[in-house]
């Protein structure tokens, strides 16, 4: 039995009367990749914020790495160092250069010194096929480039777990493949991920378990051949009959 790496137990979220997370139970191992695809308004966005605690939960328990995250003594700070978040909009900083957008949070969150910093940005700019933009500004690469970049800047902070919120729903369709391309060689390095997404052949193709919500519970995971390829539950059926 490999460790978990992220374990949610009965999660609830709520948003004043509206509940949005209504008791979700969730592990996933080191190593593995775990796609959740449902429709929106579902909770897919509040579940992968309740993991970092972009948002609190009102109910059940979220460990990450063993470490449990709503403990109310926990060191969130520690405890995000080693979570990576990927979101729909790449929030970079605009005044800012790549590498600059590299080297910042890994000199004020971890304390890096500027050579180091500046080492492990080119590392992984390099990782991402960007060592050639080091110097650009955000404002001058495609929004592809743009995403691949929040993706290195992301994975220089060193996380052993990586959340992706929809990282290609704003990108134009020509772009997509590339920061697809990206993820995949991240799971096959044996990154833990977690990934909203509406890429259903990224989620047959590379996702270990695919999990389907609606509603704000967990429909139903499996396998990607057995929830997107044979679902059992109608509302799986419904949702992935709208995608094609
Ligand atoms: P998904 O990512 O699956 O589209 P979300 O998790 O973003 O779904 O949202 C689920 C529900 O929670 C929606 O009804 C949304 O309006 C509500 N919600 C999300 N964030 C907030 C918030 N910060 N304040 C109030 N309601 C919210
Ligand atoms: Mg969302």
């Amino acid at each position: 039995m490999s460790t978990s790496e992220i374990r949610v137990q009965d999660l609830h979220k709520s948003f004043g009367d509206n509940e949005v997370l209504k008791g979700i139970d969730l592990e996933i191992a080191q190593g593995e990749v775990v796609c959740v695809i449902g429709p929106s308004g579902s909770g897919k966005s509040t579940l992968l914020r309740c993991v970092n605690l972009l948002e609190e939960p009102t109910g059940g328990r979220v460990f990450v790495g063993g470490t449990e995250v709503t403990d109310p003594d926990v060191d969130i700070d520690a405890v995000r160092r080693r979570i990576g978040m990927v979101f729909q909009q790449f929030n970079l900083f605009p005044h800012l250069s790549v590498t600059g957008n590299l080297t910042l949070p890994q000199r004020r969150v971890l304390g890096r010194s500027k050579d180091d910093a500046a080492r492990i940005a080119a590392e992984n700019l390099a990782r991402v096929g960007l060592a050639e933009k080091a110097d650009a500004y955000p404002g001058s690469l495609s929004g592809g480039q743009q995403q691949r970049v929040a993706i290195a800047r992301a994975l220089a902070m060193g996380p052993d777990v990586m959340l992706f919120d929809e990282p290609t729903s704003a990108l134009d369709p020509e772009l997509v493949g590339d920061v697809l391309a990206v993820m995949r060689m991240l799971a096959d390095e044996g990154m833990t991920m977690m990934v909203v997404t509406h890429e259903m052949s990224f989620a047959r193709e590379v996702a270990d378990r695919v999990v389907f919500m609606d509603g704000g519970v967990i429909v139903e995971e499996g396998a990607p051949a057995q929830v997107i390829g044979r679902p059992a539950h109608e509302r799986t059926r419904h949702f992935l009959s709208r995608l094609l």
